[in-house]
């Protein structure tokens, strides 16, 4: 492109280097000519749908040719019976990357100071970049959330926090205790945003449930995801709660369809779906012990981890290993856009795609 196209976009875009998601099964094998790969770089739910969520779905898809209900009505009631928030704090996005960029689009202004950690969630910088805002990030301790240091990098430029619990591409989880300190250290002119897409597979309760803190702090909205624990990352679903007015406020501008007919349906009928939520939550805690006993023997460093992926240090560049591993038709994700050229996450998938990994690491670093 030439620069003087460049120069039309706005001066955060200019600079911008987009998200990269992990590299499509269809792309690699159209690429090697091979067939039967296996894909755990991001964090999809191994076990495919839910029978449940995939005959809403496919009920739904006979009204196509309709608008989707732009308020949300049922899935909105269903959320409010299984969480106990109000339908008038919630905010439905197509995917919760939708919102944490809505989040961005309402509140951001060129100049206005983004903070997030090291090592956290790619987007946030990105939204901050897009929104001409300055995004910081704030050093991590042990690859976790330093939210002591988050809380003394606050100036009265700050108006954004994003903070991830679990965190994504490390796994590491903070506590409520942690976090109700960081809460009374932020002003309440400044929003927090929890983006809380794992924490479907926490069992622990020193970490906070954010679904619980709305209606204790006006400056805090929770991000969930239907796309992790519940399978639906290909229909797009995600929710944010937060107080009425900030709810209000992110509905101005949020698109009335962005949530489609089949997500709507699919994330309705999914919430009844309780054994399935328990399989996901059991096959990915199995598959938990089967990576890290696999790393252990490989002697390979991992990150413990609270989610359904776990990040292994080979202490050397990484790019060698994924691309060998590319060959073998495993695909994993590279993580050198964190600064963690080093790092791998892998996604916890079956207990045969686990072992699958395992050897294609094995085989690849020689061991
Ligand atoms: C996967 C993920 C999301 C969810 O993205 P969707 O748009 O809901 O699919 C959000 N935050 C983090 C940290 C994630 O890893």
């Amino acid at each position: 492109m030439s620069k003087s196209q460049i120069s039309l976009a706005v001066p955060g875009v200019q600079n911008l280097h987009p998200y990269q998601p992990g590299k499509p099964i269809e792309e690699l094998e159209r690429e090697l000519g091979i067939l039967g790969s296996l894909k755990l770089a991001s964090n999809e739910n191994p076990l495919g749908p839910s029978p449940i969520a995939l005959n809403a779905a496919m009920q739904a898809l006979s009204e196509m040719a309709l608008y989707p209900d732009a308020t949300a009505y049922r899935l909105k009631l269903r959320l409010e019976q299984e969480y106990r928030i109000k339908p008038s704090g919630i905010t439905v996005g197509n995917g919760s990357n939708d919102l944490l960029d809505l989040i961005g689009r309402v509140f951001l202004q060129p100049g206005d100071e983004v903070i997030f950690s090291e090592f956290a969630f790619i987007v946030y910088p990105i939204v901050a970049q897009a929104c001409c805002a300055l995004g910081t990030a704030v050093p991590a301790k042990d690859y976790a959330h330093d939210l002591e240091a988050i809380a003394a990098q606050i100036s009265p430029k700050t108006k954004l926090i994003y903070l991830a619990n679990p965190n994504n591409p490390t796994g590491t989880a903070f506590s409520q205790t942690e976090f109700e300190r960081l809460m009374s250290a932020v002003p309440e002119t400044v929003l927090v945003v929890l983006d809380e897409a794992y924490t479907e597979y926490i069992d622990d309760d020193s970490v906070p449930d954010g679904l619980d803190l709305v209606g204790r702090y006006t400056n805090l909205i929770v991000t969930r995801t239907f796309s992790k624990a519940w399978g639906l990352a290909g229909l797009r679903m995600g929710f944010a709660a937060a107080s009425e007015q900030l709810t209000d406020l992110l509905n101005r501008v949020r698109q009335p369809f962005n949530a489609n007919v089949a997500a709507l349906a699919a994330a309705t009928a999914v919430l009844d779906d309780k054994n399935y939520l328990k399989r996901s939550i059991e096959t990915n805690a199995q598959g938990m012990r089967q990576l890290e006993a696999g790393f252990k023997q490989l002697e390979i460093a991992y990150i413990p981890s609270r989610a359904n992926f776990l990040t292994v240090d080979l202490e050397r560049s990484a790019k060698p290993t994924y691309e060998a591993m590319l060959r073998e038709g495993v695909i994993v994700r590279p993580l050198g856009i964190y600064n963690m050229p080093n790092h791998l996450r892998v996604s916890i998938g079956t207990q045969a795609e686990n072992d699958r990994v395992l050897d294609a690491l094995q085989r690849t670093m020689g061991r």
